[in-house]
């Protein structure tokens, strides 16, 4: 039969799921890829949520969510040096502002112990206020020092990367169709840049694992898709209204409307949680928005609202299970890792382990010699001091152009992004890697000016230089001429 790869394991999916697999699969020594169906990893639900690396209290105890978020949230403390991750370990608070909620609490703290997560206590109002000024509602708190604050995209380009450095595979735009079956067990995978032989699948698609195991014959589950949407602030103004991670108390759908800061000092509100039919509508609502500034408002009634910049929203992969679904389906060949909701960005490495176990259930795995689980320190130009920028421009003088001017982002560092393993293709996957966009203006300034050096990096004109997926072209001929 006709195929252009063969390999030993194909992950599908390039989020936060798929790529911490494929790093921990490059362990072996494997032929192994994963493939996306968008032009860039990280461009589905990993690119829209709230980064917050969970303490781990919050999944039912002995669950698969509790098991890999409390693991998960232990193995970024160490992958942040090695993989150069951005993460603010802030810790986080939950929020009691009534009698019945402070009870609440306590039920929060028990699970939290039973679930094995270190350094858990309830703060009195004062020790509140003391931590976060602006929490005027607070009458107590759980505190978990061991959450954090991350750069989602940033953790699964640096996975990817990982990967491929050590001999992984990484193909965009290339959307997987079908599945051919041998003897009951997959043995080619069918996608639209033709076909791959292999061994094993993984199923990391997000909100459509549902499609592609029942592609491969597995209709065990189904993926109801729930959308959350958010505010962002602009730093400038609304840095100071909170220092870490705030929650509401839960409710039994969503941990509820949050405040919270990012890795570069922004603070968003949000998200709401909301259960829809389609798995691509990622826009935001009218209704939404006045939902998640009523949210937010229960918390801090004062809120800048004048200093929004963009709003987002990001859909959550719910599975019919309640759980996580990882591990062996009941299709020889094939493996789940699926219904990855909340806390699924904390949880990624540590599902990674649980599914490359399963992996070697199916195949015989041996460690590879010389495996390099470390990336390159590459600290971003507006976090250097002046001594460190000026030897960084005399070493190439493109790390004197600035191109994003809210968060001074160089020309050499676009083409670092775009150059690197798992480089940038589209304007957004510039954004990504590099923050050029993600500032006040949100590119309106630099939009143009990225597109152009994609354009010239890539040796594409630049009506063809996408903002993010197929289809979403900036720029007409006629504005060139
Ligand atoms: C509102 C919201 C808030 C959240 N907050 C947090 C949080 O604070 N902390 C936390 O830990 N988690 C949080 N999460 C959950 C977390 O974001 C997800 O668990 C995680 O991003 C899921 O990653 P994934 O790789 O499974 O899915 P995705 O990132 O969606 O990746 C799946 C990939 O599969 C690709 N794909 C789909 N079909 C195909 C196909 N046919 N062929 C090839 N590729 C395909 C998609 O394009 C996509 O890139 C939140 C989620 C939401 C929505």
């Amino acid at each position: 039969m006709d195929f252009f790869k063969e390999t030993d394991v194909v992950v599908i999916g390039g989020g936060i799921v798929g790529t911490a697999i494929l790093r921990e699969l490059s362990k072996y020594d494997l032929r192994c890829l994963l493939v996306e169906k968008e032009p860039d990893v990280a461009v589905g639900t990993t690119k829209a949520n709230s980064a917050i690396c969970h303490a781990g209290f919050d999944a039912p105890t002995g669950t698969w969510k509790q098991k890999t978020n409390v693991r998960g949230n232990a193995l970024y403390h160490q992958l942040q040096e090695e993989l150069g991750l951005d993460i603010k370990w802030t810790g986080s608070l939950v929020v009691a502002t009534n009698d019945e909620e402070v009870q609440h609490l306590q039920v929060l703290l028990d699970r939290g112990r039973a679930n094995g997560v270190p350094g858990l206590e309830i703060l009195s109002r004062e020790e509140v206020l003391a931590k976060e000024p602006n929490l005027v509602t607070a009458k107590a708190a759980l505190w978990a020092p061991t959450a954090g604050v991350m750069w989602p995209f940033g953790c699964a380009v640096a996975f990817a990367q990982c990967a491929v450095q050590n001999g992984a595979q990484v193909i965009c735009d290339c959307a997987v169709t079908g599945f051919v079956k041998e003897d009951g067990a997959v043995t080619l995978v069918n996608t639209t840049k033709g076909a791959i032989r292999t061994k094993l699948v993984i199923n990391a698609a997000g909100v459509y694992a549902e499609e592609i195991a029942k592609l491969a014959g597995d209709d065990s589950f189904t993926i109801t898709p729930r959308k959350g949407e958010y505010i962002l602030f602009d730093k400038m103004t609304a840095s100071s209204l909170v220092y870490g991670a705030i929650f509401p108390c839960p409710n039994e759908k969503s941990k509820g409307i949050m405040i919270c800061t990012t890795t570069h000092g922004n603070t968003f509100i949000g998200p709401n949680a909301n259960e829809q039919a389609s798995k691509e509508d990622t826009s935001v609502t009218p209704d939404g928005m006045n939902e998640v500034i009523a949210g937010a408002r229960k918390l801090i009634p004062n809120l800048p609202m004048g200093a929004s910049i963009t709003e987002f929203a990001g859909l959550r992969a719910v599975s019919s299970t309640g759980d996580f679904i990882l591990g062996a389906s009941g299709v020889p060949g094939f493996i789940n890792a699926a219904g990855i909701q909340s806390p699924g960005l904390a949880a990624a490495p540590a599902i990674a382990e649980v599914v490359v176990e399963a992996v070697g259930n199916e195949m015989y795995l041996r460690k590879k010699t010389g495996w390099n689980g470390k990336l390159p320190k590459k600290p971003a130009f507006n976090r250097m001091t002046a001594s460190e920028k000026q030897k960084m421009i005399e070493k190439n003088r493109l790390y004197g152009r600035v191109i994003c001017r809210c968060e001074t982002v160089t020309e050499g560092e676009i083409i670092e992004a775009i150059r690197q393993p798992v480089g940038a293709r589209t304007v957004d996957g510039v954004k990504r890697r590099t923050r050029a966009g993600m500032g006040r203006c949100q590119g309106g300034f630099c939009g143009p000016r990225v597109t152009q050096i994609l354009a010239r990096e890539l040796g594409i004109p630049v009506e063809k230089v996408l903002k993010e997926r197929q289809g979403s072209e900036l720029f007409y001929k006629k504005f060139e001429e």
